[in-house]
């Protein structure tokens, strides 16, 4: 059992509750793309952050930046382990997320999902601590029903490739509500619809990722099937807004609850908008299509309206053209070290 206590004073802490200072926030997966982000906007918040990560698909140059905060903390470890940590929020964003991770170790894929709820549930059991669940859009798998509400219960290939991670997703659900009904806990489970921004890995392997920096290298953008499959995409600001407003909700609010930007197109549509954007001189072409590839997918937002008076605000063209500067840069950096 791996146990967590921060050391430092908390004197620093200015502007929120005492208890509240005292009670650190932990999020599990911190060191990934969203979660690096949701640190980052819990500190600015006065929050002390324990980030929780055994750093297989994030980075610790995701939140090298933090480091020097005395209320942040990182703390290595798997979530497949238990764990003991006083916290009076926890977020669970530990798992892979883009398909080529998820499905490079997908009995792991699985584990991480399913033990990972586990642990973090039996952790906020022992702490009292309002626990949050990173769930998704997968649990709908190739949807019947378009847009996704809530009350679908989906259309899931439990022995295909994505499996692992839609079952992995789909059992954590079913064991946060359990958790909440046979033991009282305080739980909130938000279904994320694709997000992209800063701090994606140039490698990760997702569509907004691999588009920008194919056309950024003047590289082939390679589309997978026939380019008609759909997908809505939430730049990651507003993605974390919608998350921490769902923790401040009251302990009726348990969700699920979807959380995207309904704004739907063809991906085919998003490679012509990422080459007009990025000035590119990238041909579009087509690749096979991957297995058990949804067909459509756009959320329902009337719930996270209605219970937390959120909506997305950032336009796609917004969105990606913060994103390209980011991997512009990282571009930049990393080809320039590679010529030298
Ligand atoms: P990411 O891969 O960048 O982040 C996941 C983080 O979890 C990484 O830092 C990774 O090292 C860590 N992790 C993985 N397995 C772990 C384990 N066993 N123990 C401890 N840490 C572990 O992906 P992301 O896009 O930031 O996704 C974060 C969460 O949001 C995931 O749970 C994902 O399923 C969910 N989600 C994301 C999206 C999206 O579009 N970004 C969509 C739906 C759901
Ligand atoms: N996709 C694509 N080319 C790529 C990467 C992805 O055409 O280089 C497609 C993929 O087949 C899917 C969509 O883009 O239809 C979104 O893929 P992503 O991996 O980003 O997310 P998910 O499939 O989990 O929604």
């Amino acid at each position: 059992m791996r146990s967590f206590v921060p050391n430092e004073s908390f004197s620093e802490v200015s502007g929120v509750p005492v208890a509240q200072a005292l009670r650190p926030v932990l999020v599990n997966g911190g060191g990934g793309f969203l979660g690096s982000h949701l640190c980052e906007r819990l500190l600015q918040r006065g929050h002390r952050v324990i980030c929780l990560d055994n750093f297989s698909t994030g980075r610790r140059a995701n939140v090298d930046h933090l480091a020097s905060n005395t209320r942040f903390h990182i703390v290595e470890h798997d979530v497949r382990q238990p764990f003991d940590i006083d916290a009076s929020l926890i977020f669970n964003f530990a798992s892979p997320a883009s398909p080529p991770d998820y499905q490079r170790d997908p009995v792991g894929t699985l584990l991480t999902n399913v033990l990972g709820a586990v642990n973090t549930l039996d952790c906020a059991r022992k702490t009292g601590a309002i626990v949050v669940q990173s769930s998704t859009s997968e649990v709908y798998g190739d949807p019947i029903h378009s847009p996704q509400h809530e009350s679908y219960c989906g259309n899931v290939n439990q022995i295909g490739p994505r499996g692992c991670y839609d079952e992995g997703k789909r059992s954590a659900e079913t064991l946060f509500f359990d958790y909440h009904r046979t033991y009282g806990i305080d739980i909130k489970v938000g279904r994320i619809f694709n997000t992209y921004g800063p701090r994606m890995r140039l490698d990760d392997g997702r569509v907004v990722s691999n588009f920008i920096v194919q056309a950024l290298r003047n590289a082939d953008l390679t589309i997978y099937g026939d380019g008609q499959q759909t997908r809505s995409f939430c730049y990651v600001d507003d993605l974390i807004e919608g998350f921490l407003r769902f923790s401040a909700a009251g302990s009726a609010c348990n969700g699920p609850i979807n959380l995207g930007n309904p704004t739907e197109m063809t991906v085919r549509r998003l490679a012509e908008i990422i080459r007009d954007l990025t000035n590119s001189r990238s041909r579009i072409v087509h690749l096979p299509a991957v297995t058990d590839d949804p067909r459509q997918r756009r959320p329902d937002i009337s719930r996270a309206m209605a219970e937390l008076g959120w909506q997305p605000l950032i336009g796609l063209e917004t969105g990606l053209a913060r994103t390209v500067d980011y991997f512009d840069g990282l571009l930049a950096g990393t080809e320039k070290a590679e010529v030298v």
